[in-house]
């Protein structure tokens, strides 16, 4: 329950539902009850063939009430039967019983009408909070965790969950005031058969919460190896390209099969567990009533202290206990599940944050003098990727930064642009250190541009439009145009309103990279950092969208990966890096006439 507590807020809209279905369900165990009270008149009239005179009753006290109502009943029964004759009467009872049970029916109905909504809010509510946090979470956190362990938790989850909210309305309501009404009027019929069931009702108890002990855990177990499932299948279908040209179908689906094969076992045990319950509660309910027909069965014909009609009421009474029992039984094996569900929503919509914005943080609109990088250091985990690096990039200068790959200067983009928080040092934007910046601030001042084009599966306009929501048709084209990317666009059938398909893979790698440059010149962004932005583009269009950028780049300040070296060359500042050190630095022809490792890098690309 303790999880299941902390997710209480997400009940509150829908107060007014769970009222109205608690006055449903109250509704419903009361005409549940009578139902079978009603049974008591219908044997009266079958039993009494022989008319014994009934003189009516006369009222003494609250504590006679109850022989006063029996009574009174047995009156009743005498004169209608005397008037109307023997099928009438019973005619006009079980026309009682038939309305009760109609009435059941449709407050039953009602109180599910209203927990409907409930049940159907929260997931839906549940749901978009874990959507909008897991957007606004820190890349980081999907490097530890698979997308298909998200996935899950945000489907089957929030729908365990869901089950549980009935459940747990069923629970607290429903079956208990089912019970209690019928334990009243058991009362009412016969105290000592009552005292009888009421033995029963606690051990039934104790034996079903042994069935459901170790539930959660099992549940736990079951929901992670469900989201590792999911996870081979995301990881598969994305990757499909690749399994294929390695004929790797076998092994994928092996891995696959290993793990739906645990599942498959795990939810076996899980399940199992959960069908003991209902055989167990439903042979101790048959236990229950058979000692009741014993014990009840002498009271009719031995001691004779109970009335035969009342028995078979007192019967139905306990029959109605044992279907609420069974219930609750059900419904709290459904809590213990929903509670490991509530347990890994909750590490969703819990998480702090690793990168935080002060609660103060600055906004900042515009980019004025210099960024500046002091002594950082930085690990993604036990190796350090970065270390004392230090670069000054002052406003409209272009800086580059080469190296053999694995040397960090991806990660460089990624820290400036905050996606990660370095361990030692300090990144400044005009004299403010970054981290007391709004992040929104610092994505505004940034365009990245990365070697993977991230495109949607939209038309190329409204992927474009991520760059800025307002701009205009003319706007967009314009952009494209700067991207080199207008020809091929223009040629499309619709042209900006095409279609590009799943992660843009209507388009070739040189054109999704130019639709991803063209976001980026729209976006304008005072500060530019291009990641190997040209890599996926032949010479020749890399030639053609070189002159782009730098027309782009003119005004603004811009950072620069890149492994092709023509495409830097004029680049204000060369940054040489090596295993996450600076290990040369200055323009084009310093760097040559050092003769160093750049020197040898040109050397190399210019053979190629
Ligand atoms: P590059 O210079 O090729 O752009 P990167 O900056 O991408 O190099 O990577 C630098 C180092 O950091 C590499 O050794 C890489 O293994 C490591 N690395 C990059 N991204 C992550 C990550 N998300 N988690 C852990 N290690 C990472
Ligand atoms: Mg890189």
């Amino acid at each position: 329950m303790e999880y299941i507590k902390k997710l209480w807020r997400f009940i509150i809209p829908y107060k007014t539902h769970v009222y109205l279905n608690i006055f449903f369900n109250i509704l419903y165990a009361l005409s549940a009850s009578l139902m079978f009270v009603a049974l008591v008149p219908v044997f009266n009239t079958i039993f009494k063939k022989d008319l014994i005179e009934y003189k009516e009753p006369v009222y003494t006290s609250l504590f006679e009430l109850n022989t006063f109502l029996q009574d009174y009943q047995n009156f009743y029964i005498y004169q209608k039967i005397k008037e109307d004759g023997h099928y009438a009467v019973l005619l006009f009872f079980i026309g009682i019983i038939i309305a009760l049970a109609l009435l059941k029916s449709v407050f039953g109905y009602l109180g599910l009408y209203f927990a409907t909504y409930l049940r159907n809010g929260v997931l839906v509510d549940i749901r978009k909070e874990m959507f909008n946090k897991l957007v606004h979470t820190e890349l980081s956190y999907f490097s530890e965790k698979t997308k298909g362990d998200s996935i899950s938790r945000v489907t089957t989850d929030s729908t365990l969950l869901k089950n549980t909210f009935l459940s747990l309305l069923e629970i607290i309501v429903k079956e208990p005031l089912t019970i209690i009404f019928s334990l009243i009027l058991m009362l009412a019929g016969s105290p000592s058969l009552t005292v009888f069931v009421f033995v029963f009702v606690p051990v039934v108890g104790f034996l079903i919460s042994l069935v459901g002990k170790s539930l959660k855990k099992k549940s736990t177990r079951v929901q992670v190896e469900s989201a590792n499932t999911l996870a081979i299948l995301e990881e598969s279908l994305y990757g499909l390209k690749a399994i294929k040209s390695y004929n790797s179908e076998e092994t994928f689906y092996n891995k696959y099969q290993a793990s739906i094969n645990k599942f498959y076992k795990l939810s076996n045990k899980l399940m199992n567990r959960n069908n003991l319950a209902s055989p167990m509660t439903e042979f101790l309910g048959i236990l229950v009533i058979g000692s009741l027909l014993l014990y009840g069965g002498r009271l009719v014909f031995i001691d004779k202290t109970l009335d035969a009609s009342v028995f078979v009421g007192f019967l139905g009474l306990a029959y109605n206990i044992i279907t609420p029992a069974k219930a609750i039984a059900k419904a709290s094996f459904n809590i213990k599940k929903g509670n490991a569900a509530a347990e890994r929503i909750l590490e969703v919509i819990d998480r702090d944050d690793v990168i935080k914005e002060k609660v103060d943080a600055i906004e900042k609109q515009s980019f004025d003098h210099i960024i500046s990088i002091n002594n950082i250091s930085f690990k993604y985990e036990d190796d350090y990727v970065l270390k004392d690096f230090s670069i000054e990039i002052p406003k409209g200068k272009t800086i580059a930064l080469v190296g053999q790959s694995g040397s960090g200067k991806s990660t460089i983009a990624n820290l400036l642009t905050r996606f990660y928080d370095i361990n030692s040092g300090d990144i400044k934007i005009d004299g403010i250190d970054i981290r007391d910046l709004k992040k929104s601030s610092i994505r505004n001042l940034t365009g990245l541009v990365t070697q993977d084009s991230i495109l949607f599966n939209d038309t190329i306009k409204n992927n474009i439009l991520l760059g800025n929501e307002n701009a205009t048709d003319a706007k967009i084209i314009n952009a494209l145009k700067i991207a080199n990317a207008w020809e091929f666009v223009n040629e499309l059938p619709d042209n900006i309103y095409t279609s590009i398909g799943d992660g843009g893979g209507k388009l070739s790698g040189g054109q999704q990279q130019r639709i991803s440059i063209a976001r980026a010149v729209l976006k304008n962004a005072p500060i530019m950092i291009l990641d190997e932005a040209t890599s996926a583009l032949d010479t020749e269009s890399e030639r053609a969208v070189q002159v782009a950028l730098e027309n782009m780049m003119r005004n603004r300040t811009s950072i620069v990966i890149a492994h092709r070296l023509s495409t830097i060359k004029n680049a204000d500042v060369i940054i040489v890096m090596k295993k996450g050190r600076i290990v040369e630095q200055g323009n084009h022809e310093e760097l040559l006439a050092k003769h160093g490792i750049y020197k040898k890098l040109v050397d190399m690309q210019s053979i190629a």
